[in-house]
């Protein structure tokens, strides 16, 4: 059986962080409205209303997976742990009821430091979740502050001793290097703290300013980390982390042994994935596509597969033309038939992102050419100038290759 992992969106968070660009709506600011003469939080109908929709979009699309298996599903955001704990038990039942997942498979959910106690998340845990995600960024609250972030380091820490008396035996804590008035001095007390709690996953990822966003419009009244504190961060990330016990394997993700996330590796092995709910993205057997990122127009596109796929879809996912059911549906907003130049390019570009790389009897199996005669001498050169290194099979960035990635990968893209 193939396999699949499943993405579920939920865009809600307490407020914005000032320096976010995810798709992402305050429900702090909730406007309280008159329904028939009753004071009513549209807040709260809005994630009821969204629910019903992620539910009924599961439902919906089940018909054309019936030959996969789910080995890992992923709620991301937005703070997915906004929803009530009886949101999240329905939108499990639901992925559980129309679709067969394995038995270990992986089961995330992102959260923010306050936004659950010790009840919601054993309630987690009788929903089969099994791996969280807590997204701390600094354990400096100044700088914390500086972002927008919700929460302070205390928060994060009551958070963190919660999850584990709930039972969580695999947390990742995510952290943020070039934050605006952070120095490499504050970032290693960051990492020092986080590494003390022993999670079993960190990623770290550098702060990018976005365009449009309140700090992008706000930087000059900030001081940034130079380019050398910056560098001084990213090395001192691997060397730090590696010295307590974390192996990086991938660019930014660093792990205990055997607690990779599963979920993660399926996006940059190119497996097989599927995205719930708004503006989620998902690729299948190399058809990309990703829902509308209107509320409205989602919900529209909901409701128009609704009967579609649940009449047309026969046993084996196909439409009523026999195509599969992915390739054939009109109502998403971007729908992409990947060619296989762009598969190949994809499969460098994210094969490479993991330290382990990527293979060449696996390229000349999937596409039916040699990576040399792709690319030509790029492998070479690029090894030549201790970018890249390789085996008889694997070819993987070096230490020097992934200060520069960006660039190395770049040299596999097509024009
Ligand atoms: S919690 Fe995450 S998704 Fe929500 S506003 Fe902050 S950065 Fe954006």
């Amino acid at each position: 059986m193939k396999e699949l992992s499943i993405y579920i969106h939920i865009p809600f968070c307490k407020r914005k962080c000032l320096y976010c660009d995810f798709l992402s709506f305050p429900v702090e600011e909730r406007k309280i409205g008159q329904m028939r003469g009753q004071q009513v939080d549209c807040g709260k109908i809005e994630i009821k209303n969204y629910v019903n929709l992620l539910c009924q979009e599961l439902m919906s699309s089940a018909p054309q997976y019936r030959q996969y298996q789910v080995i890992s599903v992923f709620f991301g955001g937005g703070t997915p742990s906004l929803l009530p704990a009886e949101d999240f038990a329905r939108i499990m039942d639901t992925v559980r009821e129309y679709y067969q997942i394995v038995q270990d498979a992986e089961i995330t959910t992102e959260l923010n430091p306050g936004t659950v106690d010790g009840e919601k998340l054993k309630h987690y845990i009788t929903c089969g979740m099994n791996r969280i995600s807590i997204g701390l960024q600094s354990a400096d609250d100044e700088e914390l502050a500086r972002i927008g972030r919700i929460h302070d380091y205390r928060t994060f820490l009551r958070t963190y001793e919660l999850a584990r008396d709930a039972g969580f035996t695999n947390i990742n804590i995510d952290v943020m290097a070039a934050l605006p008035g952070q120095s490499v001095l504050s970032y290693e007390r960051t990492l020092r703290v986080v590494t003390a709690l022993s999670p079993e996953h960190i990623s770290a990822y550098s702060l990018i300013l976005e365009e449009g966003t309140p700090l992008y419009e706000r930087q000059a009244e900030y001081l940034f980390p130079t380019e050398e504190e910056d560098r001084e961060m990213y090395a001192l990330t691997k060397d730090y982390l590696a010295s307590c016990g974390y192996h990086r394997y991938e660019i930014s993700n660093y792990a205990k042994e055997g607690f990779e996330c599963r979920h993660n590796k399926v996006y940059w092995q190119r497996g097989n994935y599927a995205g719930f709910g708004l503006g989620a993205s998902s690729m299948v057997e190399n058809v990309r596509w990703k829902n509308p990122e209107d509320m409205k127009a989602y919900e529209a596109y909901v409701w128009t597969r609704h009967g579609k796929d649940m009449d047309a879809a026969d046993m084996h996912g196909k439409d009523t033309h026999g195509k599969n059911m992915h390739e054939t549906d009109m109502h998403v907003a971007e729908r992409q038939i990947l060619t296989k130049k762009e598969q190949m390019e994809e499969y460098m570009f994210l094969g490479l992102r993991m330290m382990c790389g990527v293979e060449r009897r696996e390229f000349e199996h999937l596409f039916g050419q040699r990576i040399e005669e792709v690319y030509g001498r790029i492998p070479d050169r690029l090894c030549r100038q201790g970018l890249l290194t390789q085996d008889g099979n694997r070819i993987w960035l070096t230490d020097k290759g992934i200060d520069v990635s960006n660039y190395v990968l770049a040299q596999f893209l097509f024009d």
